[in-house]
């Protein structure tokens, strides 16, 4: 049994980089791609949007003199190229999968539209959602919030590199503990960094609740769907 039937899973730009420090280490993009097939096998339908930050961020550019609506571009593409990677392992896994991209640009993808993310699903492909929301001045964090309410997902899935949401950073402050679950309001209430504002927004008006949750661990993916008790589920 399944928990979640319908999954939109966000995968960072930044989390593919592995122990690199830019671009994209083949062995976490192929050990994601394992993880990813596990869950795809167990008849879960699965959305993926993946940022681009491992290659490049529209607002770091413009701090360094890029104009910012340019930069942005070039970070939607990123997310393409971290995309197109993905898909590539997956592949090489047995997956099949599709890229549709939010800005046109056939033959590298569809363009995204929820039915044509639906039909793949349906199909038993990975969906893979490139270009974040396809306009500058937002995060792939608001791409997949827009994203998981269209495709009427059941959950958001937020694979990072901290197991769950903390009272404080634990990377910074050993005292910090774990929330099993929380609330938006609570997050914002807290100032805890768990997305980006419009993002956090767009879930909690649209009651679409989040996993936060450690992804590079292998196995914790299937748990997760399994039902078993992983990260912190932010819920409405
Ligand atoms: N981006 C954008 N619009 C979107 C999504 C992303 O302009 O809807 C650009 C923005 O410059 C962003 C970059 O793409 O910095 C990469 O996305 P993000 O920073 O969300 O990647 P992540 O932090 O998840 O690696």
């Amino acid at each position: 049994m399944v928990k979640y039937g319908r999954i939109l899973l966000k995968l960072s730009g930044e989390s593919l980089m592995g122990e690199q420090q830019y671009g994209i280490d083949v062995n976490r993009l192929n050990e994601y791609a394992t993880q990813i097939k596990a869950v795809a096998d167990m008849g879960v339908q699965i959305s993926i949007v993946i940022g681009g930050g491992n290659i490049f961020r529209g607002l770091s550019g413009a701090s360094k003199g890029y104009d910012r609506v340019k930069g942005d571009q070039m970070g939607m593409l990123a997310t393409v190229i971290n995309s197109l990677g993905l898909s590539s392992a997956l592949t090489a896994v047995g997956q099949k999968s599709r890229v549709l991209t939010a800005i046109r640009m056939e033959p590298i993808g569809e363009v995204y539209s929820k039915w044509k993310a639906i039909e793949a699903m349906e199909n038993g492909e990975v969906a893979i959602l490139s270009c974040g929301t396809g306009n500058p001045f937002f995060t792939t964090d608001t791409g997949s919030s827009l994203r998981g309410i269209e495709i009427e997902a059941d959950v958001m899935l937020k694979g990072t590199r901290v197991d769950g949401v903390y009272t404080a950073d634990p990377e910074k402050d050993p005292t910090a503990t774990k929330f099993d679950t929380i609330s938006y309001d609570e997050v914002y209430e807290r100032g805890l960094k768990v997305m980006d504002m419009t993002a956090t927004i767009m879930c909690k008006e649209n009651n679409l609740p989040i996993v936060v949750f450690d992804m590079d661990t292998p196995g914790n993916l299937e748990k997760l769907i399994k039902g078993e008790k992983v990260g912190t589920y932010v819920h409405a």
